[in-house]
């Protein structure tokens, strides 16, 4: 009786973080710099499809990356993976077989500074430092670029787009870098999974066994609604976004 008590208490406060999270989503759609919100659901992907892009920040990772990658190809998925430059120049193997695997590469800065807080001088080298350790490790530069923190500025926005970089945001970000578990972060993603979900799990040591799980049955969640997973598309964007 005690452990049902407790768990209708998870389910109700998972219930208040998406709505908390979703609220708080609508309010930065109001202050930060144009992007990418969501999964397009225009007509390039057909009238029928429903897709939902999973993505993964902050690795690469030797504790999660190898995992996902075996994953999302025994799922037949392709991914997101939004890579912070420095762990990409510790691990530029990683970085290669994100890319030969066919999931989709971004931008997550050189070392994960939050950007309003840094100089002109020092967001670009935030931008490029990552771009070029992408560049590096698999022939070409990344397209997407994703804030760390989720927070940018103007003066940020400005130089992506000089960069031709596009500002990746999302839709469902289950808060999973606070450790809930594999449970919670799977409900928290599943009380608002619906056609252009556009999720953001997390990569790292202390993450991997949730963010496998997590993985593991988000997937199998979209495939049993009939949710096409897809990669994040520079060419998806639209107006409709900004
Ligand atoms: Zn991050």
């Amino acid at each position: 009786m005690t452990a049902n008590l407790w768990q209708r208490f998870d389910e109700y406060a998972d219930q208040i973080a998406v709505k908390r999270l979703n609220l708080l989503t609508q309010v930065a759609k109001q202050f930060l710099p144009a992007g990418y919100w969501e999964a397009s659901l225009n007509k390039q992907f057909g009238t029928q499809t429903k897709p939902v892009h999973l993505t993964f920040d902050d690795g690469p990772h030797p504790e999660t990356t190898p995992y996902l990658l075996e994953l999302l190809e025994k799922e037949n998925i392709k991914a997101t993976f939004f890579l912070i430059g420095k762990q990409a120049e510790k691990h530029p193997e990683l970085v290669s077989q994100i890319d030969k695997a066919g999931h989709k590469l971004g931008n997550h800065s050189y070392s994960h500074k939050f950007l309003p807080y840094l100089s002109n001088k020092k967001i670009e080298q935030e931008i490029d430092q990552a771009s070029h350790c992408i560049l590096e490790a698999t022939g070409s530069a990344p397209l997407l670029f994703r804030p760390p923190y989720g927070l940018m500025d103007k003066r940020t926005a400005a130089r992506l787009a000089e960069r031709n970089l596009q500002p990746i945001y999302w839709s469902s970000a289950p808060e999973d870098w606070s450790l809930p578990g594999a449970e919670r972060v799977i409900r928290r993603v599943c009380l608002d999974l619906r056609p252009g979900s556009l999720i953001v799990l997390h990569e790292g040591k202390n993450l991997a066994e949730q963010t496998l799980l997590a993985a593991k049955e988000i997937i199998y969640m979209c495939k049993t609604r009939n949710l096409q997973l897809t990669r994040v598309e520079p060419t998806c964007l639209t107006s409709e976004h900004r």
